[in-house]
Order: structure tokens, then C-alpha cells, then sequence
């Protein structure tokens, strides 16, 4: 009798321990259920992923916990759990509503703000009915509600590249690098256009350093390389931006003005004010530029003497779109910064706005086709397309646009940047001597720390194979 007892009450043990297992994650859905009819999001929230956690494949769970989270202030946390499920393998009406959402809040992204010119009281009436109607909706509380904007093309590569908003006011240095004299108006149109970006976008703010070393944008007046031009023409920038970048911390931004002509005139006033402007855009974090002839970061892809043009004729604006997309800049969650942003609460998660690195890539092979298309004699088309096909791993048509770029390249620099390419490609392709052959002849123009591991590893592997 007492034996049999003692077995009972094991087997209920093992029973109620294997129905306890089972209706964990139940249990915990049933209750995220029913908060949710509550409308105690948060709480839902909560159960609902406790559930996951037991099953996350559960297709019932997962579109149960999109449902949760739409209702939620999307904030970082919440974005990234929503990208999550948009972008898991899994195909199933969670995976398809959590889509919705997100392209919902891309579109909206783009909305122009000419929808809210109302004309008449009935029309606005509506309106606000249907304004407060939608106020629920995931999409609406998002503050990207930022107006017309180029986002797509700040970034370098994949990459937000910005400071953080809390290193302002950011410190610029203005000065020369060597010992020629310039007019006085250099400097004052400098600070000119450092005023313009102040007045304009509320967050940003300058100080004045007399310490390079110190600062974070540097704007250096230097003279321009003899080698220029070539059989009469001419082709260069008038000024460029340079991040350094160190271990993914921002260091500092550096911009380079030629004091003069390839003929030696000097620029004019309005010259020097509109590239210092439009460069200072590149140095606060928009990388690229923006497809919009009105923008100041607009860049006209034919060939460099086209820019020089543009910057003769007036003085630019900084528009609304340079405004929005600096804006929005700011709001993302930055891959490359100066100082690591602890709390991201308030940030968005990357990819919402700018997609999956992949979706970025076929973006940037329509860009690189429309530019080369202009402009089929410049190797820069090629290797940017280039670039967009490795981040594919389509090594195929990466190498096949690295040749033709070959074919292009004019200066040292864009050889450099093809040989180091062809060499990543063909080592990631397990063709080592080909690689090495590459990687040497990139070696020839430039040796880096890069190059040098990955010549070493070449070696390293064919002596391994022979
Ligand atoms: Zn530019």
C-alpha cells in the first residue's frame, strides 16, 4: 500500500511537471491575450514574448506579438523587435504584418508636406477626424515625420557616420598648411558658413579652435597638386571632406579647400562660402549627395569642371530637404560616431529607414548604372558598382565592373581601390595566387596595415597548399 502510494505520487509528479511544461508558453500567451483586449499593452508585451521565448517559431505567437508591439510606442527597442520578424526566415502573417508596418513608416517617411495645405474648413474637419482615427496607428508615433528628405543617400556605403548630438558645440580648426599667403575673406567665409549651418539646423553649433589637434572639424586651405590637369584640361574638386576613422570611433572630419585655381586665381568670396558650406554638410554626416539640383548637396555627376561651374554663379542655400535629412541623420543610431550613445531610447533603429544592407546594395546599382550611363568614361562609376555587387557577393559582376573600371582609372587612387578590391574577391574565393598578384599590385601604390594582413595571409595559405 505505501508503496504504491509512493509511485502515485511520482507518476503525478512527472505528469504535472511534463502539463506544466506544456502550457508554459500557453499560459503566458493567454495572458498576453488578455491584457492586450485590456489594452495594457506593455504588460502584453511582456507575456507574449515570455511565450516566444519558449516557442519562438510559433506562428500564432509571433503574429499575436506584432499585433502587441504596433500598439506600443516605437521606440529603438521596440523597432528592432519589429525588424526582427520582418526579416526572419520564417514566412508566415506575422513575418507580412510586421512588413506592412515598417513600409508603412518608410512611405510616410517620404510624404511631402504639401498634404497638409488645407483649403477649405469641411476638407479639414474631416481631417482631424480622420487624423485622430489614425493617431493609434504604429506608424503615426514614430517621430520620423521629418518632411522631404534624401537619407537614402547619406550614408557612406551602408554606414551612419555622425557625432554624437551631445559633442556639440563641435570644435573647428581653420588654418594653413604651409606658408603661401591667402585674402582675408578666406577665413571670414569660413566662418560665414559655419554661422549658415548654426542659424539653420537648431542642435548644430561651432566653436573656434586655435589648436588643430583638438578639433573636430578641421578646415585647411591648402595649394593644389600640380598634376591636375593634363592636355589643357583640367580635373579636380575645389574641396573635399575626409573622415578619420579609428577602430569605428569618429575622430575627427577633415575638409580641404585649394587656396586657388589650377592657374593660380584665387577663388572668389561666393566660391569659398558655397563649398565651405556644402562641405561642412559632408563633415556633420552626409556623406553622399543628394539627387536634387536645388540642395546644397546636390553634386552634378558628369565631371568635376561642372561642379566648379556651379560654384560661381550665387550664393547656396541650405534647403529644407539638407534640413530634414540631417534631422533624420540624427535621429538614426549611428554605426560610426564619436562618443557610444548608452541610452538609444530615443534613436531609430537604422534599418527601419534605410532598409537591409542588401536592399541598400540594389539601391546602389540603379544609382551606379544611371551614373555610369552619364558619365561612362570615369572608373569611380564602375567601382562604386562594384562595391554594391561584393556587399551581394556577386563576385561574378564585381569583377567584371572592376575591369572595366581598370580600363578608366586615371589616378593612383582608383587603382589602388580596384587591385585591393579584385585581391578581397578572389582571397574570399579561395584563388590565393590570384589574389596575391593583386594585393601586390595594390601594394605598390600604397601599403596599409589592411594590405599587409591580407598579404600575409595569401602567403600564409599558398605555402600551406604547395
Ligand atoms: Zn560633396
Amino acid at each position: 500500500m505505501v508503496l504504491n502510494r509512493k509511485l502515485l505520487y511520482i507518476l503525478t509528479l512527472v505528469f504535472a511537471y511534463a502539463i506544466t511544461l506544456n502550457l508554459t508558453p500557453k499560459y503566458f500567451f493567454l495572458r498576453g491575450e488578455l491584457k492586450y483586449k485590456n489594452g495594457d499593452y506593455i504588460e502584453s508585451e511582456k507575456y507574449i514574448n515570455k511565450a516566444l521565448i519558449f516557442k519562438p517559431e510559433d506562428s500564432e505567437y509571433r503574429f499575436a506579438y506584432i499585433k502587441t508591439l504596433s500598439e506600443l510606442k516605437p521606440n529603438y527597442s521596440v523597432q528592432r523587435k519589429m525588424y526582427d520578424i520582418a526579416n526572419s526566415k520564417q514566412n508566415d502573417g506575422a513575418k507580412i504584418l510586421a512588413k506592412k508596418k515598417i513600409k508603412k513608416k518608410k512611405q510616410k517617411n517620404k510624404i511631402k508636406k504639401k498634404k497638409y495645405k488645407k483649403k477649405n474648413r469641411k476638407k479639414n474637419k474631416k481631417k482631424k477626424i480622420l487624423k485622430k482615427k489614425k493617431k493609434k496607428e504604429w506608424k503615426k508615433n514614430i517621430n520620423i515625420n521629418v518632411g522631404q528628405n534624401y537619407i537614402d543617400q547619406a550614408p557612406s556605403d551602408s554606414k551612419i557616420i555622425r557625432w554624437n548630438k551631445n559633442s556639440f558645440p563641435l570644435q573647428v580648426y581653420i588654418g594653413e598648411d604651409d606658408l603661401v599667403s591667402m585674402p582675408e575673406y578666406y577665413k571670414t567665409s569660413a566662418i560665414r558658413a559655419l554661422k549658415q549651418w548654426e542659424t539653420s539646423v537648431d542642435f548644430v553649433s561651432f566653436v573656434i579652435t586655435d589648436n588643430p589637434n583638438k578639433a573636430q572639424i578641421a578646415i585647411f586651405f591648402k595649394n593644389i597638386p600640380q598634376n591636375v590637369c593634363k592636355s589643357g584640361t583640367c580635373k579636380y574638386v575645389v574641396g573635399y571632406t575626409k573622415p578619420t576613422i579609428t577602430r569605428d570611433t569618429l575622430k575627427n572630419m577633415e575638409i580641404t579647400i585649394y587656396k586657388t585655381s589650377p592657374k593660380g586665381e584665387y577663388l572668389s568670396d561666393i566660391e569659398l562660402y558655397n563649398t565651405i558650406l556644402h562641405e561642412l554638410g559632408h563633415a556633420l554626416g552626409i556623406i553622399g549627395h543628394s539627387y536634387s539640383m536645388e540642395d546644397l548637396m546636390y553634386v552634378e555627376s558628369k565631371d568635376e569642371s561642372s561642379i566648379f561651374q556651379k560654384y560661381h554663379e550665387d550664393f547656396h542655400y541650405i534647403t529644407g530637404s539638407d534640413i530634414n535629412t540631417l534631422t533624420l541623420l540624427y535621429m538614426l543610431d549611428p554605426s560610426i560616431t564619436d562618443k557610444k550613445q548608452r541610452d538609444k531610447s530615443d534613436l531609430i533603429y537604422t534599418p527601419i529607414i534605410l532598409g537591409t544592407n542588401e536592399e541598400i546594395a540594389k539601391k546602389k546599382i540603379i544609382e551606379a548604372t544611371k551614373y555610369i550611363e552619364t558619365s561612362p568614361e570615369l572608373a569611380i562609376g564602375y567601382i562604386n558598382l562594384s562595391g554594391a555587387y561584393i556587399e551581394l557577393k556577386d563576385y561574378h559582376n564585381a569583377i567584371d565592373a572592376l575591369n572595366k573600371a581598370l580600363d578608366f582609372a586615371k589616378d593612383k587612387n582608383e587603382k589602388f581601390i580596384i587591385y585591393y578590391n579584385l585581391a578581397y574577391i578572389y582571397s574570399n574565393q579561395n584563388k590565393c595566387s590570384t589574389a596575391l598578384k593583386y594585393a601586390k599590385l595594390a601594394k605598390e601604390i600604397q601599403t596599409t596595415q589592411d594590405l599587409l594582413e591580407m598579404i600575409g595571409i595569401l602567403e600564409d595559405r599558398l605555402s600551406k597548399t604547395n
